[in-house]
C-alpha cells in the first residue's frame, strides 16, 4: 500500500483537490487516504494518469548501438510515460508475428513502462505488399505503419486501411510525399535559400494529407466489416492542419499527433546548421508552429507523440546534409511542454494532460484514464520545481538534447504502472 498525502489531482475531466491517494493491489482505493506502508509528502505535486507516447523509436532489434528495449522503457518511465508505442523500423522492420512477441515478452520482463509495438503495415516496409496483419494483430500489434518509409503506393495504402479496419486496429502514415521531399534537411523556403540547404517544403506534407484523406475516402466505401481508422503521425504544417481539421469536420475517421520538437522550434534554429535540429518531418516557420498549438486546442490534433528518435552522437555529430533525422525527447517532452505551453502561455493543464493521456488513448482504441476510485494505478507525479535540462543524465543513450542547459517544471518523480514504481525520484 502507498499514500500521496495532500496532492492536487489532474486529469482530462479537470482539477481538483488536494486528495489523499491510497494505492493497493494495483488501483486507486481511496482518495481520502487509509493506512499505507509507505507514506509520500505529495504537497505541492500534481497526480495524473500515465502518459502513452504514440511514437517512439526504442531501436530494438538490430540498432541498440543508438537504444534498446531497457534504455528507451526507462526513459519513457523517467518521463512519465506508463505506456509506449514502438515504431517497428528496425533492423529487420518489425512485420513478423514472432519478432513482435518476443518484444513484447522481452518488455515484459523488464519491468518498466509497458511496451505496445507497433508492426509494419508492409513486408519489409517497403510499401508493396502487405505484412501478415492478422497474425501481427494477435501477436500482440496495436498499430499499423510503414513510419519512416513514406506509402509511397495508394493501392496498398487502401488495402492496408481496408485489413487493418476489419481487425480494429488503425494505420499511422508519415505523411511526405516522397518526390517533392526528395533530399531535404530543413523546411523549405527563404531561409533553406539563404542557407543553401535542400529544402523540403510543406507542400510535400500537404500533398500526402490530401491523397491519404481520397485513399481513406475509398476504403470506407469498400469497408465490409469494421471501420477503416487513419492516424498521420508527426503532423507539422498549417496546410496540413487545416486539411485535417475539414476532414474531422466531415466525420473522417482521422486522428494526428504534434512533437514536442514542432510544437516548441522552429526551422530558425536551423541558423547554426546544428544537425540536432534535425528532423522529419522538418522544422517548420513560426505560423506553422502557431497554428498547431491552435489544433491542439481545437481538437484537430488529438495527441502528443514525442517521436523520440535517437542515434549516436557520432552520428548526430556530422554535417548537417549527412546527419540522421531525429531527437531523442521521452525524458523532456512533459516538462518541455508544461512550461513551454501552460506555464508560460496559459495553456489549459487539463488538455495538456489530456494531450498526454486519453487522447494517444483513443487514437488506439483504448478506454480513457480517470483518477478515482478503482481506476488502474497507472500515475505519474509532477513536480513544480524548476530544473534545467541535463542529457548526460539521460537514461536515453541519445545524451544530448535540443532543450539542455533550459530550466524546466513540471519533472515527473514517480512513474507508476499498475501500482509498481518504474520510476522514482522521491520519498
Ligand atoms: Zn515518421
Amino acid at each position: 500500500m502507498m499514500l500521496i498525502k495532500n496532492v492536487l489531482l489532474v486529469d482530462a475531466q479537470g482539477q481538483r483537490g488536494p486528495a489523499d491517494v491510497l494505492i493497493g493491489e494495483g488501483r486507486i482505493l481511496s482518495l481520502e487516504g487509509g493506512e499505507a506502508r509507505e507514506v509520500i509528502d505529495g504537497t505541492g505535486l500534481l497526480l495524473a494518469p500515465g502518459f502513452l507516447d504514440l511514437h517512439a523509436h526504442l531501436r530494438e532489434p538490430g540498432q541498440e548501438v543508438k537504444e534498446d528495449l531497457f534504455t528507451g522503457l526507462l526513459a519513457a518511465a523517467r518521463g512519465g510515460y506508463t505506456d509506449v508505442v514502438s515504431m517497428p523500423n528496425t533492423a529487420p522492420p518489425l512485420d513478423q508475428p514472432e519478432t513482435v512477441r518476443a518484444l513484447r515478452e522481452k518488455a515484459e520482463g523488464l519491468g518498466l513502462a509497458r511496451l505496445h509495438p507497433a508492426a509494419a503495415l508492409t513486408l519489409g516496409q517497403e510499401g508493396k505488399a502487405l505484412a501478415p496483419l492478422g497474425l501481427l494483430k494477435a501477436a500482440g500489434a496495436i498499430l499499423f505503419t510503414d513510419d519512416g518509409r513514406t506509402n509511397e503506393d495508394a493501392g496498398t495504402l487502401a488495402l492496408g486501411l481496408l485489413q487493418a479496419g476489419a481487425l480494429g486496429v488503425p494505420v499511422a502514415v508519415h505523411a511526405e510525399d516522397a518526390s517533392l521531399r526528395r533530399g531535404g534537411v530543413m523546411n523549405d523556403g527563404p531561409l533553406s535559400d539563404a542557407l543553401g540547404l535542400p529544402g523540403n517544403p510543406p507542400e510535400a506534407e500537404a500533398a500526402r494529407i490530401a491523397r491519404d484523406l481520397e485513399v481513406l475516402r475509398y476504403a470506407l466505401r469498400r469497408a465490409q466489416g469494421g471501420t477503416p481508422r487513419l492516424h498521420v503521425q508527426h503532423l507539422s504544417t498549417e496546410r496540413g492542419l487545416a486539411l485535417l481539421r475539414e476532414a474531422k469536420r466531415a466525420g473522417l475517421p482521422v486522428t494526428a499527433e504534434a512533437t514536442p520538437h514542432h510544437l516548441t522550434l522552429t526551422e530558425e534554429a536551423l541558423r547554426g546548421l546544428d544537425p540536432l535540429f534535425k528532423v522529419a518531418p522538418p522544422l517548420r516557420t513560426e505560423a506553422d508552429r502557431e497554428a498547431l498549438l491552435e489544433g491542439l486546442l481545437d481538437g484537430t490534433i488529438d495527441a502528443i507523440a514525442t517521436d523520440h528518435a535517437p542515434h549516436t552522437l557520432a552520428e548526430k555529430e556530422m554535417d548537417l546534409l549527412r546527419a540522421p533525422f531525429g531527437i531523442p525527447s521521452l525524458e523532456v517532452a512533459f516538462p518541455l511542454l508544461y512550461t513551454e505551453l501552460h506555464l508560460k502561455r496559459g495553456f489549459p493543464l487539463p488538455r495538456l494532460i489530456e494531450l498526454f493521456t486519453d487522447g494517444p488513448r483513443r487514437v488506439l482504441g483504448l478506454p480513457p484514464l480517470h483518477l478515482g476510485v478503482g481506476a488502474e494505478a497507472s500515475l505519474v507525479l509532477l513536480s513544480p520545481k524548476a530544473r534545467p535540462v541535463d542529457p548526460s543524465r539521460f537514461a536515453s543513450k541519445a545524451r544530448y538534447s535540443p532543450w539542455a542547459g533550459q530550466s524546466l517544471s513540471g519533472w515527473p518523480v514517480l512513474t507508476l504502472v499498475a501500482g509498481r514504481a518504474v520510476h522514482r525520484a522521491v520519498g
